[in-house]
């Protein structure tokens, strides 16, 4: 993860900066920088690798007055963690200097475009093509905010973004696109504050506004002016910053699991930051201790876990599948341990631990040691015993996850499976150079698309409204999506406490069609997939026996909303990312039937975090 700070005032920013950084230093860093404009208005950028004890280092040798700047620290994803890497970056003059988080996704092409006129880049960086995107619209407009605007509408994907400059040093700009990562403005008398997480600012901002996708300010000592990418000037509403908005860390989110749900894009690009290659089109597992040899040998991969971490498990082995084309079996962990299981041919284990502590999970994983067997583990806390159990630890850096319901743990599983599957399908040779490059550029999407996903999501509040006294519900999903309805159903269970059931679509003839009648509604996973007119059938049928039908639907549809009583969008993206694009309609939808039921969200009885008993 990464952190952006800003501050413009009457105190030195400096310290300022540095301990904002500091607040943000649990998402730890490659590297950190920060930019001030000194007394007489210049541009001074101050940048380290490493920690930011580092750069502190950097700052007391070399002391900079100044009551504005702008700091950053890095986790890469474009270039190697060096200095010329780091940021911020400046265009050719250095006078307008930029920090960002996210991913320009289209940065070759403008690098290219720029690179033919006089701009020289001095880093392997995405990022460095803001600048000098800046510094072409500036000498065009003479207008900072609105050189901003203009580069901000050239750039493809989720990101946030820092300006200062010394043409106009009385401001920051901050810009955010898409949904990868916060973005927060507050205010204290004559000073602003800008920070990616409300940590950063809180012993400082009274007042706070977020900034959405498509939204910017032009933040100035006195006032802040908000405005869309547009150009229309916006109002936004301001929250006092309280005490126990502080303390409980949960932000402006009445419970922790609305504030996980809505981390999710941050999340998901975490857990591909620096694990890909944008450039090359690579996977990057850095540390993984398995030869191309031990890859290309692989027969069989068995993947555990238990509730959440299963319906992961589920949807990764559509991935080995398709992806590593290695036949791959699920195990819930409690029964996988007292099976006469057959190690032959040997299996690579990967389990899924969000807490790394599970029992059934790592007594599966014991075993599996025992047999002498190779194993991954996808876990979210370091240092957990599963990783100390597996050869091989791939972390969903997702930072504590508070509610007890999982959510954010299971977006970033998904994509960790989906690069696990791409190394070991490049590796033994199932995936040519070509599908490896194109499945990268699929993979890159998922940040955006689940921000996407969850900015469609505003009807979903009155739909549980709706249905919240229904006493049962049932799931239905196909393919991919199978394992969500699964996940859908238990979230409702777990936190709402209202029975639901997932079912694979095709087993509803088997059964729980009985059980079908007006007060039974069924949610029906239907994306436009090659599944889509079968599951468009079991939706007839359901419609034929007087049931509900809630239908989650890809954007554009026009069928479902005939058929269905209710419908949910979701956005349309590649099979594979279905998962992404499905899940957070299904956990808010949860999330907001157990707020309707006035249950205990974070909280919910009879459960706890860590499943340490069997
Ligand atoms: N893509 C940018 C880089 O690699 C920003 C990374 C970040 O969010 O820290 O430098």
């Amino acid at each position: 993860m990464c952190g952006i700070v800003g501050y413009i005032g009457s105190e030195k920013a400096v310290p300022m900066l540095m301990a904002g950084l500091k607040k943000l230093e649990y998402r730890g860093y490659d590297s950190a920088g920060i930019a001030v404009l000194d007394g007489k208005n210049a541009v001074k950028s101050q940048r380290s690798i490493g920690k930011l004890s580092a750069l502190l280092e950097l700052t007391e040798k070399d002391k900079t007055d100044g009551t504005l700047g702008i700091g950053h620290t890095r986790w890469a994803t474009h270039g190697k963690p060096s200095v010329e890497n780091a940021h911020p970056h400046t265009d050719c003059s250095g006078k307008i200097v930029v920090i960002h988080n996210g991913i320009v996704e289209n940065y070759i092409e403008l690098k290219a475009r720029l690179s033919e006129g006089r701009h020289k880049f001095f880093s392997q960086t995405d990022t460095e093509v803001i600048p000098h995107l800046i510094e072409e619209h500036f000498s065009a407009t003479h207008n900072m905010a609105e050189a901003c605007r203009l580069t901000a509408l050239e750039l493809k994907g989720a990101q946030a973004i820092l300006v200062v400059s010394e043409y106009e040093p009385d401001k920051i700009i901050a810009i955010r696109i898409g949904n990868a990562g916060g973005l927060i403005v507050g205010r204290d008398g004559k000073e602003s504050y800008i920070a990616s997480d409300l940590a950063a600012m809180a012993d400082h901002a009274r007042h706070v506004a977020y900034l959405e996708s498509r939204e910017m300010a032009v933040v100035g000592r006195d006032s802040v002016h908000y405005l869309t990418l547009d150009g229309a000037t916006l109002v936004k509403k301001t929250t006092a910053v309280t005490e126990q908005m502080v303390s409980a860390g949960k932000g402006l989110f009445e419970h922790f699991m609305l504030k996980e749900i809505s981390e999710q894009p941050e999340c998901v690009l975490n857990a591909l930051r620096g694990r890909m290659g944008f450039e090359l089109a690579d996977v990057l597992l850095e540390g993984i201790p398995f030869s191309k040899h031990e890859a290309s040998e692989m027969r069989r991969i068995v993947l555990v876990g238990m509730g959440t971490s299963m319906h992961a498990a589920m949807v990764g082995r559509h991935y080995m599948e398709r992806l590593a084309g290695v036949p791959t079996e699920i195990e819930n962990a409690s029964e996988f341990r007292y099976r006469d299981f057959i190690a032959d041919p040997p299996p690579l284990v990967i389990s899924i631990s969000q807490s790394g502590e599970t029992v059934d999970t790592l007594a599966g994983m014991e075993e599996a040691k025992r047999r002498g067997l190779r194993q991954i583990t996808l876990c979210n806390t370091p240092g957990s015993q599963s990783s100390r159990l597996a050869d091989y630890t791939l972390s969903l850096r997702c930072g504590p996850e508070i509610g007890v319901a999982s959510t954010k743990t299971l977006a970033s599983s998904i994509a960790c499976l989906y690069l696990l599957a791409l190394w070991i399908g490049k590796h033994n040779g199932h995936l040519d150079e070509k599908a490896l490059e194109k499945q990268v550029q699929i993979l890159a999407k998922a940040p955006d698309l689940v921000g996407r996903a969850l900015s469609m999501t505003s009807s979903i509040k009155a739909l549980a409204e709706k249905y919240h006294k229904a006493n049962h519900f049932l799931y239905l999903g196909r393919g991919i999506d199978y394992p969500m309805a699964m996940e859908g159903a238990i979230k409702l269970k777990e936190t709402a406490y209202v029975h639901a059931e997932g079912y694979a679509a095709g087993e509803m003839k088997h059964g729980p069609i009985a059980l079908i009648d007006d007060s039974m509604p069924v949610l029906a996973i239907a994306p436009r997939n090659a599944l889509y007119q079968k599951m468009v059938s079991n939706i007839q049928e359901v419609k034929a026996r007087d049931g509900k039908v809630i239908a989650v639907a890809t954007e554009g549809d026009t069928l479902l909303p005939t058929i269905a009583d209710d419908i949910i969008f979701v956005p349309a993206c590649d099979y594979l990312l279905e998962p992404l694009a499905i899940l957070p309609a299904l956990q808010l939808f949860a999330y907001y039937m157990a707020v309707h039921l006035k249950r205990d969200v974070d909280q919910p009885r009879n459960l706890a975090k860590s499943v340490t008993v069997e």
